[in-house]
């Protein structure tokens, strides 16, 4: 059966920029279609952040339970290890994604967004096809919002397949890896290789830049590689994966220009993601691109009238957060409203061990460009919080300019952090000047006050230091 809808807006993607934006367009009484060929949720909650951070805190858990052998700690000991059932972790992480799944779909629902199942396929600008398990199905729109996302970037030596996986395969392991390999050290590699560490494999990470989370300063990323190595984390710094090895393993080039062959059960490749553009008949479109990405201005229009794109299909930082705003706008300009995607800042989190928050300008960045800046930092061994949750490695640090004390950003390191991005990012985006953080009340004991002794500190009268 062929069926032809028309519609005011057609979302494709139902990730967590196209949901969002289907959700607030249909709340704002436009005739909506979301057209998702797999789950709902996209790649943030069926393959990536959820997952993942479900997984990071079951390992956690495992961790905390083998570190309480023998002698134990916090004065509690277990006399026999814990079992990993990594197929049950795998199956409780599923729960937690299915849960969601049907979540987003009855938020569709409730705001009467029409849900379609399949791949859309452009003939023009407007004008897609979708072949549902009912059959299929044109859409006509006035107006498009293209949240098509990204995919893991495969590297030529190493293609997908067999032992060599992504992030999706490293997500749904059903046996623990004796040794894993991990080609890349930015987050999501680092995240799932202390997970992984944690759960009890041998892991060897192999980067090509000459430091770990290479998009971080080192003072931040220190606490991470503290970490690594006191946990038998191999790392290879400055150096190429080239390929598998001819009795299995991987062959890498290390920075001394040694060839080394690394044992590897499996070998987990996380360089990068890559915009979805070639699945959709993006050239039947008339869209101009930014390189990889979809170009588009701070309203999310592309160059074609009524085209609009959100989401990692448009470019860096690809992160769910950055999606959903743009999502949650794009609607509103689609309604008609006068807005415009213009963050002051967009928090960045590694769930490492420890986690890393990081919003606004780090110190270096203020410099580079232009500012005469103002420094204050304040370790977590001076935290009642953080020693009482036995985390006392890391630190927070603000960065303003010293002219006016604005803040000009925000980064923490340490256990917990991750949750401190909300006050960050709040302070940022309402532009607070150093003596607005000083004269707010932190609750006691908290990480937060940690944000407001860095302040005293920038401002050279830091109490507890
Ligand atoms: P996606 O979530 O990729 O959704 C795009 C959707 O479009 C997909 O569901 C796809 O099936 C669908 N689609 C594509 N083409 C078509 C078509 N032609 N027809 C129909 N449907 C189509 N971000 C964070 O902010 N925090 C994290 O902690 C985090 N952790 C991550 C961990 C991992 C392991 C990974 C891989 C990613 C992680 N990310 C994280 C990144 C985050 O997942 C993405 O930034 C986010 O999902 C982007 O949302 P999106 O809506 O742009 O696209």
């Amino acid at each position: 059966m062929t069926q032809t809808i028309h519609t005011n807006v057609l979302v494709i993607g139902a990730g967590p920029g196209g949901y969002v934006a289907a959700i607030r367009a249909g709340q704002l009484g436009l005739e909506t279609v979301i057209v998702e060929a797999d789950r709902p949720g996209g790649a943030c909650l069926n393959r990536g952040c959820i997952p993942s951070k479900a997984l990071i805190h079951a390992a956690g858990e495992f961790a905390a339970m083998t570190e309480s052998l023998g002698p134990g700690r916090m004065g509690i000991t277990l006399s026999a290890p814990p079992v990993l059932d990594l197929a049950g972790t795998m199956a409780w992480k599923d729960g937690i994604v299915r849960k969601l799944n049907t979540g987003v779909t009855a938020l569709l629902k409730k705001a009467r967004v029409t849900q379609l199942h399949g791949r859309a396929v452009f003939s023009d600008a407007k004008t897609c096809t979708v072949e549902t398990d009912k059959g299929t199905v044109t859409v006509h729109a006035q107006n498009v919002v293209l949240a098509t996302g990204a995919r893991p970037v495969e590297l030529p030596v190493l293609p997908f397949g067999g032992d060599v996986i992504s992030s999706t395969e490293a997500l749904a392991l059903d046996r623990l890896p004796q040794t894993l390999a991990i080609v890349g050290a930015g987050y999501i590699g680092l995240e799932l290789g202390i997970a992984f560490r944690k759960l009890g494999a041998e892991v060897t990470v192999v980067e090509a830049q000459s430091s770990i989370l290479p998009l971080y300063d080192t003072e931040l990323t220190a606490p991470v590689a503290k970490w690594l190595s006191k946990h038998g984390v191999t790392l290879h710094l400055s150096a190429k994966a080239k390929g598998l090895g001819a009795k299995g393993g991987l062959d890498i080039v290390t920075a001394a220009g040694e060839a080394v062959n690394l044992a590897a059960d499996k070998i987990l490749v996380t360089v990068g993601r890559r915009p979805v553009t070639d699945t959709f008949g993006l050239e039947a479109m008339g869209v101009d691109m930014d390189g990889a990405f979809i170009a588009i201005d701070d309203r999310m229009r592309t160059s074609m009238h009524g085209v609009y794109a959100i989401g990692d299909v448009t470019g860096e930082p690809m992160l769910a957060h950055r999606a959903s705003a743009q999502g949650e706008r794009v609607a509103e300009i689609i309604a008609g409203h006068d807005r415009r995607f213009d963050p002051v800042a967009i928090p960045a989190v590694c769930f490492t061990e420890p986690e890393i928050v990081s919003v606004g300008l780090s110190p270096s960045e203020a410099v580079a460009r232009g500012y005469e800046t103002v420094v204050g930092q304040f370790p977590w061994q001076a935290n009642g919080r953080a020693l009482s949750m036995g985390a006392g490695d890391g630190f927070v640090r603000v960065v303003a300019a010293r002219a006016d004390h604005r803040l000009l950003g925000v980064q923490a390191v340490g256990a917990h952090v991750s949750e401190l991005s909300a006050v960050f990012v709040t302070a940022l985006e309402m532009g607070a000047v150093l003596e607005d953080i000083t004269g707010i009340i932190q609750a006691h004991p908290t990480l937060s006050e940690g944000f407001h002794e860095a302040s005293l500190s920038a401002l050279g009268h830091a109490l507890h230091i």
